[in-house]
């Protein structure tokens, strides 16, 4: 194998998919000089043309949807499932952009005293470089390349290297639906290459979606060439249980909230939360209903859990859990790889965790819930509160009246009241803390990496 290059390897059985050899020094001059020359033009593109290009894109999306669903699952190993719906979510995240974007995007008069004619407008400001997890691939991209894409900017993507298939399937996609060509570039580079990349002067600012760490890098890069970064990093949500919560209800949510993707997801559940007087109710529906998580070959429609990405994470995700259990949480289920090839680890569920303990106080980035005890509501949002991290969170009570007042008090850029975490098109996503900072999609997202024009005309 090459060291220079990204490799995609199949993590349901470990067998190599491709090795995409990084771009020459050459071809990353080339990408960037056609990727501005295309966005001088698309600048320049009525948005009523733009429009017509989204909704070209999302009839692709769907009429490769098995192609591109198929590559997710043997890249990334999400079940074949749920890839359908992530392609789905994408083309659904495009028609909305093409239905609400133009106008969230138009003029914004400012009334003013007298005669005077002022407004405010959204104009692009250059080229973003998005760099990219492998957790969503389709989606994490279009939810930033939508929106940062229809104010007229172009779009760089560094993708994680194990979906590089995905990064160069879009890219055609884009340029089949008739986006002028280079204006969305898949670069293939590694660290070095993407720090020279940040200080490029035709890349105006950079998007990231990964962890802190990762965050921490580029914001830091960023920062030292003066450009605008927005970091969507890390979650450690909480999932509260309050005493007059529905628990059937609660169950399957958490459930789902926890497992999807191999719990591979920002915004998953990750830590429960859950009051005295239904705790052993709780715990005990939880476990037998993660026991029905069918672990496989996520190509097999029985699947409902697929392997984790990589190897390397699922040895990681092991000692977050064999530490916890070390410092005196009890296992109740899981804790371990599955036997046989490929990155399978079990469903698990951990009680009587505490802050101070990893499955507390770390990111879990895969299949192992965490379960607390709390005294009483106050107790519960403290308990929410302490985590570096904010991104979402999801609140079960049979009030919901004061589950709104509750909301307010939770430190998160979301709350799910009688549901989980989620994103969707209308409502902004991002967080606060070490989850980072800035929003995607909604108006927000439309109007992130835009320059916010005052004129006044006298
Ligand atoms: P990661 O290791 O941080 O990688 C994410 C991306 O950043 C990859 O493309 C990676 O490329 C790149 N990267 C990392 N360090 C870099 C550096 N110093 N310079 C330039 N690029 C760098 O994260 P991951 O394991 O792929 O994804 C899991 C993490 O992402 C979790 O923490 C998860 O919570 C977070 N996430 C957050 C959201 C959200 O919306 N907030 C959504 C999904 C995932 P290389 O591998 O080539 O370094």
């Amino acid at each position: 194998l090459s060291p220079a290059g990204a490799v995609s390897r199949n993590p349901a059985s470990g067998a190599l998919i491709a090795n995409y050899p990084f771009h020459t020094a050459a071809e990353v001059e080339q990408l960037l000089g056609a990727n501005a020359a295309a966005q001088r033009q698309w600048r320049d593109t009525p948005i009523a043309e733009r429009v017509s290009a989204y909704r070209r894109l999302a009839a692709l999306l769907r009429e490769n949807s098995e192609r591109l669903a198929t590559l997710m699952t043997s890249e990334m190993g999400k079940t074949l499932a749920a890839a359908r719906a992530e392609v789905e979510k994408c083309a659904g995240s495009l028609e909305w952009l093409v239905a609400h974007g133009p106008a969230l995007l138009a003029d914004e008069p400012v009334p003013v005293e007298g005669g005077d004619q002022v407004f405010v407008s959204y104009l692009p400001i250059g080229t973003v470089l998005a760099v990219m997890p492998w957790n969503f691939p389709l989606w994490q991209v279009i939810r930033a390349a939508g929106p940062i894409m229809l104010s007229g900017n172009g779009f760089v993507l560094k993708h994680a290297p194990n979906v590089m298939g995905a990064a160069f399937a879009l890219q055609e996609l884009y340029e089949a639906a008739g986006f002028p060509r280079g204006l969305f570039a898949s670069l293939n580079a590694d660290n070095d290459t993407v720090a020279r990349v940040i200080g490029d002067p035709r890349i105006a600012a950079v998007t990231l979606t990964g962890s802190a760490r990762a965050g921490a890098a580029i914001a830091a890069l960023a920062g030292r060439a003066l450009k605008k970064s927005l970091l969507e990093l890390g979650g450690s949500d909480a999932f509260i249980v309050l005493a007059d919560a529905n628990i059937d209800l609660a169950v399957k949510a958490a459930v789902h909230a926890r497992f999807q993707n191999a719990g591979q997801v920002c915004l998953a559940a990750k830590r429960f939360i859950v009051e005295r007087p239904v705790l052993e109710e709780f715990t005990r529906k939880f476990v037998a209903a993660a026991r029905q998580v069918t672990v496989g070959d996520p190509l097999d429609p029985a699947t409902t859990m697929g392997p984790m990405a990589r190897a390397d994470l699922l040895e990681e995700l092991h000692g977050q859990v064999q530490r916890t259990i070390a410092a005196g949480a009890t296992l109740l289920l899981g804790g371990e790889k599955l036997p046989g090839a490929g990155n399978f680890y079990a469903p698990t569920v951990l009680a009587g965790v505490v802050p101070g303990m990893a499955a507390f106080d770390e990111e879990t980035f895969g299949p192992v819930a965490a379960i607390k005890a709390a005294d009483d509501v106050e107790h519960a949002i403290a308990l929410a509160n302490t985590s570096d991290y904010g991104l979402g969170g999801a609140l079960w009570t049979g009030d919901t009246v004061q589950a709104q007042r509750i909301a307010r008090r939770l430190e998160t850029g979301g709350v799910f009241v009688n549901g989980f975490s989620l994103t969707d098109p209308r409502i902004p996503t991002g967080g606060v803390k070490k989850s980072g900072y800035g929003r995607e999609l909604s108006h927000f997202g439309l109007r992130e990496f835009t320059n916010a024009q005052a004129v006044w005309v006298k």
